[in-house]
């Protein structure tokens, strides 16, 4: 090799260096390496059929948590609930946790074995990545308000029965009106089925702005999907980024 291979080897491995740091900064543990290529299309603004169902959604309940003024009273007033199954095998009610008026609000499944134990959503291996997934688009943790479907532990890490989400569903519908996020991010296909009344999979959810109740929601793959997974890692890395933008967008009154 004369001196200049040397130069443009040299030159190759600073760059593929940068690119490794850089996915590096953006997801912590795992190097990526390009698997797909980057979404070309644009994420489309929400347009004014998003917002031409807002109207005055009705009331979450006739129940006395249903004029719960605020979130910890909320709590207090529905963490002994047995309404299905999952309440007399739960360890701990798990409600909800991060910033009551936060602008940006996360949905998940349901807890699994470490939030059953702490009483506390994303805590385990998959809220480890969250907290990372989050950093990469510059939300701590605490900025943001984080939730799930169902509140107590479906038993074997399973998914909650329909009549399960259901009996839990108008509980994160009053969540969602005291905290009055400006954008919902739902990780995973139970919580975007459930909020979208859809059976619909990932691949068509993801990468639009959809709404509920009139309240901007997007869709991307639950952290413990990419655990299994990685190679979704990337296509997740740009929803998180049409999240961040469309929330952006939204706080400053630009759409
Ligand atoms: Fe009640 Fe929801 Fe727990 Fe079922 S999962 S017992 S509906 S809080
Ligand atoms: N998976 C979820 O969907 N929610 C949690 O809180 C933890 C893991």
């Amino acid at each position: 090799m004369n001196r200049h291979h040397h130069a443009a080897v040299r030159e190759l491995l600073t760059s593929v260096e940068a690119l490794l740091l850089r996915e590096r900064e953006m997801f912590g543990e795992a190097l990526l390496v390009e698997q797909t290529m980057p979404r070309s299309s644009p994420i489309p603004a929400p347009g004014p059929d998003l917002f031409a169902a807002a109207g005055t959604p009705a009331p979450v309940t006739t129940e006395a948590w249903g004029a719960a003024p605020a979130l910890d009273a909320l709590e207090g007033m529905i963490c002994d609930c047995l309404k299905c199954p999952l309440g007399s095998t739960r360890t701990k009610f798990v409600f909800g946790t991060g910033n009551p008026s936060a602008t940006l609000m996360l949905v998940g499944e349901g807890p699994g074995a470490d939030e059953d134990a702490q009483g506390e959503p994303f805590v385990g291996r998959a809220g480890q990545l969250l907290n990372k997934i989050l950093e990469a688009i510059h939300f701590q943790r605490t900025d943001v308000y984080i939730c799930n479907i169902v509140k107590c532990r479906p038993p074997n890490n399973r998914r909650p029965e329909p009549e399960e989400v259901a009996a839990c569903l108008p509980y994160l519908r009053k969540q969602i009106a005291l905290v009055r996020p400006k954008v919902i991010l739902c990780l995973g296909l139970t919580a975007a089925q459930s909020l979208l009344r859809t059976t619909e999979g990932l691949g068509k959810l993801r990468g639009q702005v959809l709404a509920f109740e009139g309240i901007p929601l997007m869709v991307t793959y639950h952290p413990a999907a990419l655990l299994r997974n990685p190679n979704w890692k990337r296509p997740a890395w740009e929803d998180v980024q049409a999240v961040r933008k469309l929330h952006d967008d939204l706080v400053a009154g630009r759409t």
